[in-house]
This record gives structure tokens, sequence and C-alpha cells, in this order.
């Protein structure tokens, strides 16, 4: 039997920067990896034309291939400071261990726990001591019931404010790099308190097909979502297949305004 006490005590708001997750819905967006100052001004500048308030991107970046990027680590976080000062966004970004969490404290307004992290019960313990809000992506090959038990791990260290985030997980489906299981968004809305939300992108690999997703979420009841975007999807140096340009994001924060509002309707 699950054993979860700490996790029902957890907080249904979580705030970050100035959004607060658990009222309404709302976005986190950016770019996969953080690559340039460039980059990421444009993405703070569309975000934050937008009305959104916390901007993503990776720095530590925990590759299925060795041999793919990385991410810049420390080179980047200078230029991350700075843009996230100059357009007052929040931000947020992936540790992958205990060192990537300790120098990220100062940068990162909420910690994200990566899928291939979702079991690193070391990792979840460090950051669920943080101090900080923790995003933990479900891993996509982990079961509700291991999730929780993961989310467990981070409520037992002292971590309150946790957002739940469904990324897509392995099923039989093979035109989806994974598939968006929205069945336990609207599970685990009903039975736990914190907030939860989706990340179309990963589960999507596909840009085409993000915003379907997104909508799904939404009308799911998710408490928002997590975007990759970028000015150059095609140059990126990782997803590149999957990250929408700026104007599409613009595009998708319209079109699922229909979807909320009719959420928001009475039944
Ligand atoms: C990410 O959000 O940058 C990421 C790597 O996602 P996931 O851990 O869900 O694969
Ligand atoms: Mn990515």
């Amino acid at each position: 039997m699950m054993k979860t006490p700490r996790l029902e005590q957890c907080a249904p708001r979580v705030a970050i920067g100035r959004t607060i997750f658990g009222e309404t819905f709302d976005w986190i967006a950016g770019p996969c990896a953080v690559e340039s100052a460039g980059q990421l001004r444009c993405c703070a500048e569309t975000v934050r034309q937008c009305g959104v308030s916390i901007l993503r991107g990776g720095l530590f970046k925990p590759r299925s291939s060795p041999y793919s990027f990385q991410g810049l680590g420390r080179e980047g976080f200078e230029l991350v400071r700075a843009i996230r000062e100059e357009f007052g966004l929040a931000f947020v970004t992936e540790a992958v261990d205990a060192e990537s969490l300790r120098l990220l404290l100062p940068l990162a307004d909420a910690i994200q726990i990566g899928s291939r992290n979702c079991l690193n019960y070391a990792l979840l313990k460090e950051a669920g001591r943080s101090g900080k809000p923790v995003i933990l992506k479900r891993g996509f090959a982990v079961t509700v019931e291991e999730y929780l038990n993961a989310a467990e791990y981070l409520a037992l260290e002292g971590a309150t404010e946790i957002i739940l985030c469904e990324r897509g997980i392995r099923t039989v489906t093979e035109v989806t790099r994974f598939t968006l299981d929205l069945g336990a968004v609207a599970w685990l809305k009903a039975r736990f308190p914190m907030p939860v939300i989706a990340d179309p992108s990963h589960a999507a690999g596909e840009a085409a097909l993000v915003a379907p997703l997104t909508l799904a979420a939404a009308a799911a009841g998710a408490d928002g979502a997590m975007i990759e975007c970028t000015p150059e999807p095609g140059n990126a140096r990782s997803d590149a297949g999957q990250q929408l340009t700026l104007e599409q994001f613009v595009r998708l924060l319209e079109q699922t305004e229909n979807i909320l509002r009719g959420r928001s309707a009475p039944c």
C-alpha cells in the first residue's frame, strides 16, 4: 500500500516568482537548452510580452547520447543571470546531480528534476532540502505509484512546494516520442493537493503535435504547461524537432484561452 502522508500535506498553491500555480493555468516557456545570450533574450522578450513570467532553459542537459550537446553548464550562468534580471522573469532549470543543484540555487527560482532522475533518491533528498519549489517530471517508465513515492521523498525532506509534471511515458505508441498520460493528470488532480502541469513538448517530439496535446492537457484539468520554444528551432542543439517558434508559442497561448474559458464554465 502506498504511503504518502507528507505529500497529502503539500501546498495546493506554489509560487514561482510572480506566478502562483494552482489557481488558473500557468506557463513555463523557453528553449530546451540555453545556447546563447541572443537566443535566450529573444525567448525572454516573447515570454514577457505574452504576460508569462517564467522562463525555462537547460544548463545541464541529461542527454540520451553522451556525444550530444550536454548544455553550457557554468559557462551559461552569467548570461542567464543577466537576462533574468533585465526582464524580471523567474527562471526554471534542471539539476542533474547534487553538485549542479548546489550551483543552481542562486540562479533558479525553482528546481526541475528531469524524467531520467525521477527515481534518483539521493538527488530527490537534496532537492527536497533545497528550500526551492521543485518541479518533478515523471520518469518515462515510472508508474504513478513510483512517481508519488519519488515526490514523497521530496516532501519528507521538507519540500512543501512541489509541482508534478507529466511529460509522457513509454507505451506501444511509436508515432509520438512518448504518450502524454492525461489520465494520470486527472487522477492526480482528483487525489492530491499539489499543482500538476504537463510538458507536451517532450511527449510530442514534434512541434506540430505540441498544440493539440497542450489543449488536451488544459481540458483535462492541468494547472499549466511547460513548453519548449526558441527563435530558430531548426538550428537548436537539442530537441530541434519539438521546439516551437516564438510565433507558434504566442499562437498556442491564444488557442488555449478558448479551452480555459470552457473549463471555468459552470457544469
Ligand atoms: C527538459 O525539460 O529539458 C527535459 C530534459 O525534459 P525530460 O526530463 O522530461 O526529458
Ligand atoms: Mn528538451
